[in-house]
């Protein structure tokens, strides 16, 4: 009999309160909506310039709205009571998962099962090349 521990009613709470706090954080950030505006400058090194910090905020912006829709839908499972187990499986993620990543959506199993078949496709598509 596997013992995983699981996460009681306080442990929700808690998180869901923690996960708050993460989405206030990175909610006000600090990517300026002016950085995204393409510049249009005379010299040309300092339109590259421009060009590249752009990208770097965009880039920037890019994982921060990804990891707000992981909390968003962190939360959104709580909400329907589906929080703290595996998307995939359905076994519970265990607490020192969640504790590390409390947005974590599959189990540790399911995660590297996944990573391994993106490296695999990855593999395929250079081969392919
Ligand atoms: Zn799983």
């Amino acid at each position: 009999m596997q013992t995983v521990m699981t996460i009681n009613g306080t442990e929700v709470a808690r998180r869901r309160a923690a996960l708050e706090s993460i989405l206030r954080e990175i909610g006000i950030g600090p990517i300026q909506r002016e950085e995204l505006e393409i510049e249009h400058l005379a010299d040309p090194l300092d339109q590259i310039q421009s060009n590249t910090d752009r990208d770097i905020a965009v880039l920037q912006l890019d994982s921060k709205t990804r990891r707000i829709q992981e909390i968003r839908a962190a939360l959104e499972r709580i909400e329907d009571g589906t929080y703290g187990s595996c998307d995939e499986c359905e076994v519970p993620i265990g607490k020192k998962r969640l504790d590390a990543l409390p947005w974590a959506r599959l189990c540790v199993t399911c995660q590297a099962r996944q990573e391994s078949e993106a490296r695999t496709s990855r593999i395929i598509l250079d081969t392919a090349a």
